[in-house]
Protein backbone atom coordinates (compact mmCIF):
# COMPACT_ATOMS: atom_id res chain seq x y z
CA UNK A 1 0.00 0.00 0.00
CA UNK A 2 2.95 2.74 1.33
CA UNK A 3 4.64 1.46 -1.97
CA UNK A 4 2.05 1.85 -4.20
CA UNK A 5 1.70 5.57 -2.71
CA UNK A 6 4.74 6.23 -2.92
CA UNK A 7 4.72 4.98 -6.83
CA UNK A 8 2.46 7.22 -7.64
CA UNK A 9 3.55 9.73 -5.77
CA UNK A 10 6.79 9.39 -7.60
CA UNK A 11 5.60 9.37 -10.99
CA UNK A 12 3.41 12.53 -10.17
CA UNK A 13 6.54 14.52 -9.18
CA UNK A 14 8.40 13.23 -12.01
CA UNK A 15 5.41 14.57 -14.40
CA UNK A 16 5.56 17.58 -12.65
CA UNK A 17 9.45 18.36 -12.75
CA UNK A 18 9.84 17.43 -16.61
CA UNK A 19 6.63 20.18 -17.19
CA UNK A 20 8.43 22.98 -14.97
CA UNK A 21 11.19 22.47 -16.41
CA UNK A 22 10.12 22.54 -20.07
CA UNK A 23 7.94 25.70 -18.75
CA UNK A 24 11.12 27.12 -17.61
CA UNK A 25 12.82 27.01 -21.01
CA UNK A 26 10.24 29.29 -22.85
CA UNK A 27 8.84 30.86 -20.04
CA UNK A 28 10.60 31.58 -15.96
CA UNK A 29 7.68 32.64 -13.68
CA UNK A 30 4.80 31.17 -14.67
CA UNK A 31 4.30 27.76 -16.45
CA UNK A 32 2.60 28.19 -19.53
CA UNK A 33 3.25 27.27 -23.10
CA UNK A 34 5.33 29.06 -25.41
CA UNK A 35 2.34 30.65 -27.71
CA UNK A 36 0.67 31.87 -24.16
CA UNK A 37 4.02 33.60 -23.34
CA UNK A 38 5.04 35.01 -27.20
CA UNK A 39 1.00 36.50 -26.76
CA UNK A 40 1.83 37.97 -23.37
CA UNK A 41 5.20 39.16 -24.18
CA UNK A 42 3.30 41.61 -26.95
CA UNK A 43 0.76 42.85 -25.64
CA UNK A 44 0.76 46.13 -23.25
CA UNK A 45 0.63 44.40 -19.37
CA UNK A 46 -0.03 47.18 -17.32
CA UNK A 47 -1.70 46.73 -13.52
CA UNK A 48 -4.01 49.94 -12.56
CA UNK A 49 -2.64 49.74 -8.37
CA UNK A 50 0.44 48.74 -7.60
CA UNK A 51 1.19 49.84 -3.87
CA UNK A 52 4.84 48.74 -4.43
CA UNK A 53 6.22 52.36 -3.58
CA UNK A 54 5.97 51.99 -0.09
CA UNK A 55 9.16 50.05 -0.20
CA UNK A 56 11.07 52.02 -2.57
CA UNK A 57 12.35 53.82 0.69
CA UNK A 58 13.35 51.38 2.53
CA UNK A 59 17.16 50.85 3.15
CA UNK A 60 18.96 48.54 1.86
CA UNK A 61 16.14 47.33 -0.49
CA UNK A 62 17.02 47.20 -4.18
CA UNK A 63 14.75 47.15 -6.86
CA UNK A 64 17.11 45.40 -9.30
CA UNK A 65 17.47 42.51 -7.32
CA UNK A 66 14.81 39.73 -6.99
CA UNK A 67 12.73 39.93 -3.78
CA UNK A 68 10.38 37.20 -2.67
CA UNK A 69 6.84 37.65 -0.38
CA UNK A 70 8.08 35.66 2.33
CA UNK A 71 11.60 36.87 2.33
CA UNK A 72 10.47 40.71 2.46
CA UNK A 73 6.84 41.13 1.93
CA UNK A 74 7.38 42.10 -1.46
CA UNK A 75 5.35 41.01 -4.13
CA UNK A 76 7.46 43.10 -7.19
CA UNK A 77 10.81 44.05 -8.32
CA UNK A 78 12.11 44.35 -11.47
CA UNK A 79 12.97 40.68 -12.29
CA UNK A 80 9.67 40.05 -11.59
CA UNK A 81 7.94 42.80 -13.63
CA UNK A 82 10.14 41.05 -16.52
CA UNK A 83 9.33 37.38 -15.50
CA UNK A 84 5.57 38.22 -15.01
CA UNK A 85 5.68 40.20 -18.48
CA UNK A 86 4.54 43.24 -16.54
CA UNK A 87 5.26 46.36 -18.69
CA UNK A 88 4.17 48.52 -16.11
CA UNK A 89 1.02 50.38 -14.12
CA UNK A 90 0.33 53.39 -11.63
CA UNK A 91 2.56 53.12 -8.99
CA UNK A 92 0.83 54.69 -6.10
CA UNK A 93 1.39 57.11 -3.54
CA UNK A 94 -1.06 56.03 -0.71
CA UNK A 95 -1.15 57.61 2.56
CA UNK A 96 -2.69 56.11 5.44
CA UNK A 97 -5.25 58.51 7.18
CA UNK A 98 -4.67 60.29 10.71
CA UNK A 99 -6.51 63.09 12.13
CA UNK A 100 -8.41 65.68 10.03
CA UNK A 101 -6.52 68.86 11.25
CA UNK A 102 -3.89 71.28 9.99
CA UNK A 103 -1.28 69.28 11.63
CA UNK A 104 -2.56 66.06 10.08
CA UNK A 105 -3.17 67.16 7.16
CA UNK A 106 0.24 69.10 7.19
CA UNK A 107 2.21 65.65 7.80
CA UNK A 108 0.94 63.88 5.84
CA UNK A 109 1.51 66.25 2.75
CA UNK A 110 5.29 66.02 3.62
CA UNK A 111 4.61 62.30 3.74
CA UNK A 112 3.12 61.79 -0.05
CA UNK A 113 5.90 64.15 -0.89
CA UNK A 114 8.41 62.16 -0.03
CA UNK A 115 6.73 59.22 -1.54
CA UNK A 116 6.52 61.16 -4.79
CA UNK A 117 10.22 61.42 -4.60
CA UNK A 118 10.91 58.00 -3.53
CA UNK A 119 9.19 57.32 -7.09
CA UNK A 120 10.83 59.16 -8.97
CA UNK A 121 14.21 58.58 -7.41
CA UNK A 122 14.10 55.25 -8.09
CA UNK A 123 13.12 55.49 -11.69
CA UNK A 124 16.35 57.74 -12.26
CA UNK A 125 19.06 55.59 -10.52
CA UNK A 126 17.10 52.53 -13.02
CA UNK A 127 16.48 54.85 -16.19
CA UNK A 128 17.90 51.81 -18.60
CA UNK A 129 15.07 49.76 -17.47
CA UNK A 130 12.34 52.05 -16.15
CA UNK A 131 10.60 55.55 -16.96
CA UNK A 132 7.87 58.02 -15.49
CA UNK A 133 5.12 57.49 -18.07
CA UNK A 134 2.22 60.01 -18.05
CA UNK A 135 0.36 59.23 -21.56
CA UNK A 136 -0.65 56.12 -23.14
CA UNK A 137 2.22 57.25 -25.95
CA UNK A 138 4.78 57.02 -22.91
CA UNK A 139 3.93 53.02 -21.78
CA UNK A 140 4.14 52.45 -25.59
CA UNK A 141 7.39 54.20 -25.70
CA UNK A 142 8.55 52.02 -22.78
CA UNK A 143 7.35 48.54 -24.08
CA UNK A 144 8.83 48.83 -27.61
CA UNK A 145 12.32 50.53 -25.56
CA UNK A 146 11.95 46.80 -23.59
CA UNK A 147 11.57 49.93 -20.20
CA UNK A 148 8.43 49.13 -17.29
CA UNK A 149 6.29 52.38 -17.86
CA UNK A 150 6.27 54.10 -14.27
CA UNK A 151 2.29 55.96 -14.28
CA UNK A 152 2.04 57.62 -10.65
CA UNK A 153 -1.13 57.37 -8.73
CA UNK A 154 -2.26 58.67 -5.41
CA UNK A 155 -4.66 56.59 -3.23
CA UNK A 156 -6.75 59.20 -0.42
CA UNK A 157 -6.52 63.05 -1.06
CA UNK A 158 -5.98 63.21 2.36
CA UNK A 159 -2.73 64.76 2.10
CA UNK A 160 -4.17 67.64 -0.50
CA UNK A 161 -5.87 68.65 3.23
CA UNK A 162 -8.18 71.81 2.54
CA UNK A 163 -5.82 72.75 -0.50
CA UNK A 164 -6.75 71.78 -3.88
CA UNK A 165 -3.98 73.79 -5.31
CA UNK A 166 -1.72 70.58 -4.17
CA UNK A 167 -3.21 68.36 -6.86
CA UNK A 168 -2.11 70.65 -9.62
CA UNK A 169 1.20 69.89 -8.11
CA UNK A 170 0.97 66.31 -7.60
CA UNK A 171 -0.34 66.91 -11.50
CA UNK A 172 3.12 68.66 -12.22
CA UNK A 173 5.15 65.58 -10.34
CA UNK A 174 3.42 63.48 -12.88
CA UNK A 175 0.40 61.78 -10.98
CA UNK A 176 -2.17 60.69 -13.37
CA UNK A 177 -4.97 59.48 -11.47
CA UNK A 178 -6.32 60.04 -8.11
CA UNK A 179 -9.01 58.88 -5.58
CA UNK A 180 -11.13 60.82 -3.08
CA UNK A 181 -10.60 58.53 -0.19
CA UNK A 182 -9.09 55.31 1.53
CA UNK A 183 -10.69 53.01 4.26
CA UNK A 184 -11.76 56.21 6.12
CA UNK A 185 -14.44 58.98 5.17
CA UNK A 186 -12.14 62.30 5.16
CA UNK A 187 -12.67 65.60 3.95
CA UNK A 188 -13.39 64.99 0.58
CA UNK A 189 -15.59 62.35 0.32
CA UNK A 190 -17.67 59.18 2.27
CA UNK A 191 -15.35 55.91 2.04
CA UNK A 192 -17.49 52.47 1.17
CA UNK A 193 -15.80 51.63 4.66
CA UNK A 194 -16.29 54.75 6.29
CA UNK A 195 -18.81 57.17 7.91
CA UNK A 196 -21.54 58.53 5.31
CA UNK A 197 -20.81 61.94 6.52
CA UNK A 198 -21.35 63.67 3.35
CA UNK A 199 -24.12 61.79 1.48
CA UNK A 200 -21.18 61.36 -1.24
CA UNK A 201 -18.57 64.26 -2.16
CA UNK A 202 -18.05 66.99 0.68
CA UNK A 203 -18.97 71.10 -0.99
CA UNK A 204 -14.90 70.79 -1.27
CA UNK A 205 -14.63 66.91 -2.88
CA UNK A 206 -17.23 68.19 -5.67
CA UNK A 207 -14.26 70.98 -6.76
CA UNK A 208 -11.83 68.53 -6.20
CA UNK A 209 -13.90 66.41 -8.49
CA UNK A 210 -13.83 69.32 -11.16
CA UNK A 211 -10.34 69.89 -10.74
CA UNK A 212 -9.22 66.38 -10.95
CA UNK A 213 -11.20 66.86 -14.82
CA UNK A 214 -9.55 70.51 -15.30
CA UNK A 215 -6.12 68.70 -15.05
CA UNK A 216 -6.34 65.45 -17.05
CA UNK A 217 -6.68 63.14 -14.03
CA UNK A 218 -8.12 59.90 -13.81
CA UNK A 219 -10.71 59.76 -11.14
CA UNK A 220 -10.35 56.75 -9.29
CA UNK A 221 -13.41 55.26 -7.52
CA UNK A 222 -12.12 52.53 -5.59
CA UNK A 223 -12.89 53.10 -1.54
CA UNK A 224 -15.43 55.41 -2.44
CA UNK A 225 -19.09 54.74 -0.87
CA UNK A 226 -21.45 53.88 -3.11
CA UNK A 227 -23.11 57.40 -3.09
CA UNK A 228 -19.24 59.01 -3.80
CA UNK A 229 -19.37 56.51 -6.94
CA UNK A 230 -22.36 57.98 -8.02
CA UNK A 231 -21.72 61.43 -7.87
CA UNK A 232 -18.74 60.69 -9.82
CA UNK A 233 -20.59 58.83 -12.98
CA UNK A 234 -23.16 62.02 -12.56
CA UNK A 235 -20.96 65.01 -12.06
CA UNK A 236 -17.18 63.49 -13.65
CA UNK A 237 -17.23 65.17 -17.57
CA UNK A 238 -14.57 62.14 -18.00
CA UNK A 239 -14.78 59.10 -17.55
CA UNK A 240 -13.74 57.05 -14.57
CA UNK A 241 -11.96 53.75 -13.45
CA UNK A 242 -12.31 51.77 -10.26
CA UNK A 243 -8.32 50.95 -10.18
CA UNK A 244 -8.92 47.43 -7.55
CA UNK A 245 -12.50 46.56 -7.08
CA UNK A 246 -14.40 44.05 -7.59
CA UNK A 247 -17.89 42.49 -8.01
CA UNK A 248 -20.76 42.29 -4.81
CA UNK A 249 -22.22 39.70 -6.37
CA UNK A 250 -19.00 37.49 -6.31
CA UNK A 251 -18.30 38.57 -2.54
CA UNK A 252 -20.57 40.60 -0.95
CA UNK A 253 -18.30 43.48 0.76
CA UNK A 254 -18.63 46.76 0.75
CA UNK A 255 -15.06 47.79 -1.22
CA UNK A 256 -16.94 45.50 -4.25
CA UNK A 257 -19.73 47.22 -6.43
CA UNK A 258 -23.00 45.80 -7.78
CA UNK A 259 -23.46 44.94 -11.22
CA UNK A 260 -25.96 47.38 -11.75
CA UNK A 261 -23.54 50.46 -10.98
CA UNK A 262 -20.77 48.25 -12.77
CA UNK A 263 -23.02 48.41 -15.78
CA UNK A 264 -23.76 52.33 -15.29
CA UNK A 265 -19.62 52.30 -14.82
CA UNK A 266 -19.30 50.85 -18.68
CA UNK A 267 -22.16 52.77 -19.85
CA UNK A 268 -20.18 56.13 -19.43
CA UNK A 269 -16.94 54.52 -20.43
CA UNK A 270 -15.11 54.07 -17.34
CA UNK A 271 -13.44 50.66 -16.83
CA UNK A 272 -13.02 48.20 -13.45
CA UNK A 273 -9.75 47.26 -13.21
CA UNK A 274 -10.42 43.64 -10.99
CA UNK A 275 -8.55 43.11 -7.42
CA UNK A 276 -7.61 40.19 -6.29
CA UNK A 277 -8.63 40.85 -2.78
CA UNK A 278 -12.17 40.83 -1.31
CA UNK A 279 -12.98 37.48 -3.74
CA UNK A 280 -14.35 36.27 -0.21
CA UNK A 281 -14.00 36.19 3.48
CA UNK A 282 -10.61 38.25 4.77
CA UNK A 283 -9.39 38.83 7.97
CA UNK A 284 -6.81 42.23 8.11
CA UNK A 285 -8.04 42.69 11.46
CA UNK A 286 -6.58 41.62 15.14
CA UNK A 287 -2.88 41.27 14.86
CA UNK A 288 -2.39 41.26 11.19
CA UNK A 289 -3.30 44.59 11.18
CA UNK A 290 -1.24 46.01 13.30
CA UNK A 291 1.43 43.96 11.35
CA UNK A 292 -0.05 45.50 7.90
CA UNK A 293 -0.35 49.43 9.75
CA UNK A 294 3.35 49.27 10.82
CA UNK A 295 3.85 47.76 7.20
CA UNK A 296 2.91 51.51 5.76
CA UNK A 297 5.63 52.75 7.71
CA UNK A 298 8.20 50.06 7.24
CA UNK A 299 10.24 52.33 5.13
CA UNK A 300 11.02 54.13 8.36
CA UNK A 301 12.08 51.48 10.24
CA UNK A 302 15.77 50.11 10.91
CA UNK A 303 16.80 46.56 9.09
CA UNK A 304 16.49 44.60 12.04
CA UNK A 305 13.14 46.04 13.12
CA UNK A 306 11.99 45.47 9.02
CA UNK A 307 13.36 41.80 9.28
CA UNK A 308 11.74 41.37 12.53
CA UNK A 309 8.29 42.82 11.49
CA UNK A 310 8.58 40.39 7.81
CA UNK A 311 8.96 37.54 9.87
CA UNK A 312 5.60 37.78 12.49
CA UNK A 313 3.62 38.95 8.95
CA UNK A 314 5.04 35.65 7.51
CA UNK A 315 4.29 33.61 10.55
CA UNK A 316 0.76 35.36 10.82
CA UNK A 317 0.00 34.46 7.56
CA UNK A 318 0.92 31.15 7.80
CA UNK A 319 -0.73 30.54 10.83
CA UNK A 320 -3.90 32.02 10.26
CA UNK A 321 -4.18 32.90 6.40
CA UNK A 322 -6.07 36.60 5.83
CA UNK A 323 -7.01 35.16 2.81
CA UNK A 324 -7.22 31.77 1.23
CA UNK A 325 -8.78 32.43 -2.29
CA UNK A 326 -7.01 30.57 -5.02
CA UNK A 327 -6.28 32.11 -8.74
CA UNK A 328 -9.66 29.85 -10.24
CA UNK A 329 -11.28 32.57 -7.87
CA UNK A 330 -9.86 35.21 -8.90
CA UNK A 331 -10.21 34.62 -12.26
CA UNK A 332 -14.01 33.15 -11.89
CA UNK A 333 -14.51 37.62 -10.76
CA UNK A 334 -12.48 38.47 -13.38
CA UNK A 335 -14.94 36.59 -16.21
CA UNK A 336 -17.72 37.69 -13.94
CA UNK A 337 -16.97 41.41 -14.24
CA UNK A 338 -15.93 40.97 -18.02
CA UNK A 339 -20.24 39.33 -18.16
CA UNK A 340 -21.48 42.35 -16.34
CA UNK A 341 -19.31 45.28 -18.10
CA UNK A 342 -18.06 43.84 -21.19
CA UNK A 343 -14.75 43.30 -22.47
CA UNK A 344 -14.40 46.98 -23.35
CA UNK A 345 -14.77 47.99 -19.80
CA UNK A 346 -12.39 45.88 -17.31
CA UNK A 347 -8.76 45.71 -16.47
CA UNK A 348 -6.47 44.21 -13.90
CA UNK A 349 -5.37 45.64 -10.77
CA UNK A 350 -4.71 43.38 -8.43
CA UNK A 351 -3.48 45.37 -5.10
CA UNK A 352 -0.21 44.46 -5.39
CA UNK A 353 2.01 45.06 -2.11
CA UNK A 354 -1.44 46.07 -1.28
CA UNK A 355 -2.97 43.12 0.12
CA UNK A 356 -3.16 41.19 -3.46
CA UNK A 357 -2.30 37.89 -4.33
CA UNK A 358 -3.55 34.22 -4.41
CA UNK A 359 -2.43 31.03 -4.00
CA UNK A 360 -1.43 30.17 -7.83
CA UNK A 361 -0.29 33.91 -8.24
CA UNK A 362 1.42 35.07 -5.24
CA UNK A 363 3.05 37.76 -7.42
CA UNK A 364 3.34 39.72 -10.55
CA UNK A 365 5.97 37.00 -11.98
CA UNK A 366 2.52 35.00 -12.11
CA UNK A 367 0.75 37.05 -14.52
CA UNK A 368 1.11 35.18 -17.77
CA UNK A 369 -1.06 32.75 -16.03
CA UNK A 370 -4.06 34.81 -16.41
CA UNK A 371 -3.61 35.13 -20.09
CA UNK A 372 -3.36 31.71 -20.35
CA UNK A 373 -7.24 31.50 -18.43
CA UNK A 374 -8.77 34.26 -20.71
CA UNK A 375 -7.18 32.35 -24.12
CA UNK A 376 -9.07 29.11 -22.60
CA UNK A 377 -12.10 30.71 -21.58
CA UNK A 378 -12.52 31.70 -25.28
CA UNK A 379 -11.20 35.29 -25.82
CA UNK A 380 -9.04 36.46 -28.50
CA UNK A 381 -5.80 38.66 -28.75
CA UNK A 382 -7.65 41.92 -29.23
CA UNK A 383 -10.08 41.46 -26.57
CA UNK A 384 -6.95 39.99 -24.18
CA UNK A 385 -5.23 43.53 -25.40
CA UNK A 386 -8.03 45.13 -24.04
CA UNK A 387 -8.16 43.93 -20.76
CA UNK A 388 -4.53 44.20 -20.31
CA UNK A 389 -3.82 47.65 -20.35
CA UNK A 390 -5.44 48.77 -23.74
CA UNK A 391 -8.71 49.78 -22.15
CA UNK A 392 -6.96 51.39 -19.05
CA UNK A 393 -5.05 53.60 -22.02
CA UNK A 394 -8.30 54.33 -23.47
CA UNK A 395 -9.76 56.03 -20.33
CA UNK A 396 -6.31 58.27 -20.06
CA UNK A 397 -6.41 59.20 -23.75
CA UNK A 398 -10.22 60.13 -22.77
CA UNK A 399 -9.49 62.57 -19.90
CA UNK A 400 -6.24 63.93 -21.36
CA UNK A 401 -9.08 64.89 -24.46
CA UNK A 402 -11.86 66.37 -21.81
CA UNK A 403 -8.84 68.42 -20.16
CA UNK A 404 -7.45 69.96 -23.31
CA UNK A 405 -11.09 70.95 -24.37
CA UNK A 406 -11.92 72.51 -22.12
CA UNK A 407 -9.06 74.80 -21.77
ZN1 LIG B 1 -6.66 50.19 -1.73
Amino acid sequence: MIKRVTIAWAAALLAATSACAGAQETAPGAPVSPEIRALHERLLVLDSHLDSPMHFGRVGWDITQRHSEAGDGTQLDLPRMVEGGLDGGFFVIYMPQGELTPQGYANSFADALRRAAAIHQTVARHDDAMMIATTSADARAAQAAGKRAVFISMENGYPLGQDLSRLALFHGLGVRMAGPVHSRTNQLADSATGEATWGGFSPLGRQWLAEMNRLGMIVDGSHSSDATFDQMIAWSKAPIVLSHSGSKTIFDHKRNIDDARMKTLAEHGGVILVNSVFLGPVNFGGEFGDVLDAMDHVEDLAPADQAALIARRTALMEAKPPITDSFDDFMRALLHCIDVAGVDHVGIGADWDGGGGVAGMKDVSQLPRITAALKAAGYGDDDIAKIWGGNLMRVLDAVEQTAESSK
